[in-house]
């Protein structure tokens, strides 16, 4: 299969119009300076509410994404969440909601959308001004009471309440997004969760740093992503508000509502290492949450420096599986093993760091994290282990046909393939070019694109740049064939 042409983003050309969208606001609007001064009629009432050409005027009402085209948004890009809430333990329930986005305009805005699902929005504000606003699918539209120039930063504060539904992460079945349990409510967000529980732009494209204030009745506690910057109580109820100063995809963001137990790890300086247990395991102390600091430190012969400035894990149940939220990996209890906690905390720099330009590139992901695999397999257990265990996976691959990793497609976004063929394919390329050069590669990818975003061509590029060398044979082989290559 060719190397697929950069995904084309359809905001710019949609969103130079200022009309009125048959909702209420005027056909001729003032523009701010800057702006297009161009005017249409109004389209016809009953216009449909889910097209995928927005509305003349409007952002779009997605970022482009060629498996998800309604995630994320046009026509803004968002700086920071403040995510305020107040969560009922028991029933899952979000009592008090607001979400307010500090976000900057590439082009001149009638309107926009939030990618939004499942809640009551009791407001939305813009730069202070109650706004218009009706649900559209997924997505919230918004009408400020006038344009935004383009260029210019504004804020949007939502308002909202209820209880969040369920998602599915494609290929696993495991549930995902906002997770009630006997013990405690958590988020488990990919691929595109994040817009149960707050609107935003939900897509990795648009990275932002993070607020999360979240107030539930004592005992409770709240874990979420960076730093515990503040905890107050106050009749019977605690608030808790955690700071992400790194650029964060949406899908990341987690709280976790429960009755947890801080155990403080050390061994490393500058990175605060901290876990969330539930009372039996803090007592307990499980084995493979007691190396972080070990395993940091040799990730980091191979990556270059871990990218934040905290990590830790979170345990909950219910979930089945492990999910690499920035600085916190949210940990099922049945997922509390050596392989699955480094294969997070690998995900910490391929994923979380360097995050993906489209969900297409899914493999820059778990290929990466299934590779930190490997290198710890041999880091412990030497060569000979690292190397049979590769052969087991390389024939299993190969007992299985599958789509090319390079477009795995929506329902294989988390297949077998994506991980052990996109593991394999940079054991390959290790081989290829040596150990070396093989972490020139990657700590100069983790370099270039840290707190931003990075496609398949972008470490390829990174790949030939560093082993001076053409490598398109290998790489159409291993990324953008069907057929499985031989092991080198
Ligand atoms: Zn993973």
């Amino acid at each position: 299969m060719p190397r697929r042409s950069p995904v084309v983003v359809l905001v710019a050309a949609l969103a130079l119009f200022a009309c009125g969208g048959g909702d209420g606001t005027p056909t001729t609007t003032t523009l701010r300076p800057g702006t297009s001064t161009t005017t249409t009629s109004s389209p016809p009432t009953g216009a449909t509410t889910s097209t995928t050409l927005p509305p003349a005027g409007f952002g779009a009402p997605g970022i482009g994404d060629p498996y998800f085209p309604n995630l994320g948004n046009g026509g803004f890009d968002v700086e920071h969440y403040l995510i305020e809430t107040t969560v009922d333990p028991e029933t899952g329930e979000i009592t008090r909601g607001e979400t307010t986005i500090t976000a900057t305009a590439t082009a001149g805005l009638a309107g926009f959308y939030l990618d939004f699902r499942s809640l009551e929005v009791l407001e939305v504000a813009v730069d202070g001004a109650t706004a218009v606003h009706e649900a559209d699918g997924a997505d919230l539209r918004i009408t400020p009471t006038s344009p935004i120039a383009a260029g210019e930063e504004f804020v949007v504060r939502v308002r909202y309440r209820g209880t969040p539904g369920q998602t599915r992460l494609p290929g696993l079945g495991l549930a995902s997004g906002w997770i009630i349990t006997p013990e405690e409510v958590y988020v488990v967000a990919e691929p595109d969760g994040a817009h149960t529980w707050f609107p935003g732009s939900d897509h990795p494209a648009d990275k932002a740093t993070f607020t999360i204030v979240t107030t539930v009745p004592e005992p409770f506690a709240v874990v979420s992503n960076g730093t515990l910057a503040g905890e107050t109580h106050s009749d019977g109820m605690a608030t808790f508000v955690w700071e992400m100063d790194d650029p964060m995809a949406t899908y990341l963001a987690t709280i976790v509502v429960a009755e947890l137990e801080s155990v403080d790890r050390t061994g490393l300086e500058g990175i605060e290492i901290r876990d969330h247990l539930p009372a039996d395991l803090a007592a307990e102390d499980p084995r493979p949450l007691q190396r972080t600091a070990e395993w940091i430190e040799f990730f980091e012969t191979w990556f270059g420096p871990y990218p934040f400035a905290s990590y830790g894990h979170v345990v909950v149940s219910g979930f089945g599986a492990a999910l690499e939220s920035q600085t916190m990996s949210v940990m099922d209890r049945a997922a509390l093993v050596d392989v699955t906690v480094i294969h997070e905390l690998a995900h910490q720099w391929f994923g979380d760091s360097v995050s993906i330009a489209t969900w297409q590139d899914i493999w820059l992901n778990e290929g990466f994290a299934t590779f930190a695999e490997f290198l710890w397999i041999e880091d412990q257990l030497g060569r000979d282990a690292m190397e049979a265990d590769i052969e087991g996976r390389h024939a299993f691959m190969k007992r299985h046909s599958h789509r090319p990793i390079s477009d795995p497609g929506v329902d294989e976004l988390f297949g077998s393939a994506v991980y052990q063929r996109g593991g394999l394919t940079l054991h390959a390329l290790r081989v290829k070019v040596g150990d070396d050069v093989m972490r020139d590669i990657l700590r100069t990818y983790v370099a270039r694109y840290t707190g931003a975003n990075a496609s398949t061509e972008d470490f390829i590029a990174v790949a030939e740049d560093i082993a001076a060398r053409d490598l398109s044979v290998f790489f159409d082989a291993w990324l953008y064939e069907s057929e499985l290559p031989p092991l080198p």
